[in-house]
């Protein structure tokens, strides 16, 4: 059976290796991104180039896009020259961003009037799950055109779920960022209280990670920010973002989100001190210039 062609629009720090996944699963990829460097090292491993979403829609049968936020998806799915100027009935468009539930369904109705078959399909499990194909993939829109995507997830996730119609893969990501951002400021109280008690950071984090308190967050990142590593991975201008999807969705739903907005009051600080392209876990250096101190490990090494 020949395998359909792919067009993905979006190689950051996500897209690039989910691309690199399709690209060794054999399916025919197109590729389409803004930064023609990325484009021109994907193109190398094997991909098409492509010079707009229009271009990648009219030789796709299936789409990905995987960009930064609802603007972004906006532009480039319904904008000039976008998907919705090249896209034929019948393709499958799936958007893997993270980005608000309303304009995901307003992307989906607008391309359904072309024939379009939409699913939003945002992604959790970071740059570490889209390098081992293992992110968990939580998808709105119909069965029938989950069960048509399916495979190709299967190429970029593990746990991949349906959780309603179109938006609502948008929603449960908003509960996950909710989760994932409390932890991360909950690990850091924890690292910056300690610290400043006089504790080595190395070790609450050991003790931590053998008990209750463990967590993924911790686990993954833990080791990271007591050694003062904030590359990214999740750039703390993405959960920022995020946090502004949540406070609005829960806004339009009449749901209270107290603690989720104190903890966007710290990104906004993040922000403001100029660290947006740090990890988000780069949020405890709001905590710890509150504190006076730096929750970092005594000892160059990370502790085991
Ligand atoms: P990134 O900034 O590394 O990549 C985004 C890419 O989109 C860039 O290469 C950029 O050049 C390209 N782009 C932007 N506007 C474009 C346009 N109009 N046309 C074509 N290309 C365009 O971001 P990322 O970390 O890969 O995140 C992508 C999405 O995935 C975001 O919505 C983010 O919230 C979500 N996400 C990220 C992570 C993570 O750990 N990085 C985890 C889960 C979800």
């Amino acid at each position: 059976m020949t395998q359909p062609v792919i067009g993905f629009i979006g190689l950051g720090i996500m897209g690039r290796p989910m691309a690199g996944h399709l690209l060794r699963a054999g399916y025919p990829l197109i590729v389409h991104d803004v930064n023609r460097q990325t484009v021109a090292a994907v193109a190398a491993a094997g991909g098409r180039e492509a010079f707009s979403p229009q271009e990648v829609a009219a030789a796709s049968d299936v789409i990905i896009t995987m960009l930064p936020d609802s603007p972004d998806v906006e532009a480039v799915a319904l904008g000039p020259a976008g998907l919705i100027e090249g896209v034929r009935p019948g393709t499958l468009y799936a958007d893997m961003s993270t980005i608000a539930p309303t304009v995901a369904v307003k992307v989906a109705r607008t391309l359904a009037e072309k024939g379009v078959r939409c699913l939003d399909a945002p992604v959790s499990g970071g740059e570490v799950g889209a390098i081992n194909a293992t992110l968990s993939i939580m998808v709105g829109g119909s069965q029938a055109d989950f069960e048509a995507m399916l495979p190709i997830f299967e190429k970029l996730g593990k746990t991949i779920t349906l959780c309603g119609a179109n938006g609502a893969g948008q929603i449960v990501k908003a509960c996950n960022q909710i989760q994932v951002a409390l932890n991360i400021v909950g690990m850091a109280e924890a690292l910056v209280l300690g610290a400043k008690a006089g504790v080595d950071p190395a070790i609450i984090h050991k003790v931590l990670s053998g008990g209750y308190a463990q967590s993924r967050v911790a686990d993954v990142r833990g080791p990271k920010v007591i050694q003062g590593d904030f590359k990214p991975g999740f750039k703390a201008r993405f959960h920022f973002k995020d946090l502004n999807i949540i406070l609005k969705t829960g806004n339009d739903y009449g749901v209270p989100l107290p603690v989720t907005s104190l903890v966007h009051e710290l990104f906004a600080a993040l922000l403001v001190a100029g660290k947006g392209e740090l990890d988000h876990t780069a949020v405890i250096t709001v905590l710890e210039t509150l504190a006076g101190v730096e929750a970092r490990a005594a000892s160059g090494e990370q502790r085991a």
